[in-house]
């Protein structure tokens, strides 16, 4: 797999993915980034229709993995709630904690995803991990610095050409 910044799927959030999607895909592992992906910064909840897609992606037989930069109470906490397995202070856009959940779960790259809202962490990482990339808008900008940066990813908030 040659190496891009642009998503091989954009959607407008995470509850948009279905498993046709992935299957369509030949994904079997979807890997989530939690902050601007799964919720916005700070809150410890998850909306109703997070919980509700997950569980719809587990019944489809798509297993979940949390993968985020995230130092704090959050990933364990959400994992906890979709009773998924996750890693937290991955240090995005270095691919150690997609692989080391690929090693978790015993999927080949080719059959995983990363799901996440950023370009130079969340698409870098998946590129060199060697797994798709799902980009999706992040859900809320909470300050200046996340609008400022999401301008600077704009050339690359595309689907790759096929
Ligand atoms: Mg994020």
């Amino acid at each position: 797999m040659s190496f891009s910044l642009f998503p091989d799927r954009k959607f407008q959030d995470v509850s948009s993915i279905t498993p046709e999607d992935l299957r369509a895909l030949g994904v079997s592992l979807l890997i989530l980034d939690v902050d601007n992906t799964i919720a916005p910064y700070k809150t410890l909840t998850l909306e109703t229709s997070v919980v509700e897609w997950a569980s719809r992606m587990k019944s489809a037989g798509v297993s979940l993995y949390i993968v985020s930069n995230n130092k704090g109470e959050r990933p364990e906490a959400f994992a906890s709630l979709l009773g998924v397995p996750y890693i937290k202070h991955a240090g995005k856009p270095n691919p150690r904690g997609v692989r080391q959940a690929l090693a978790q779960t015993g999927v080949p790259p080719d059959r995983a995803a990363l799901v996440g809202d950023q370009i130079y962490t969340d698409t870098v990482a998946a590129n060199l991990a060697g797994v798709r990339m799902l980009l999706v808008e992040p859900i809320k900008f909470t300050n200046i610095f996340l609008a400022i940066r999401y301008f600077f990813e704009l050339p690359f908030r595309r689907e790759k050409r096929k």
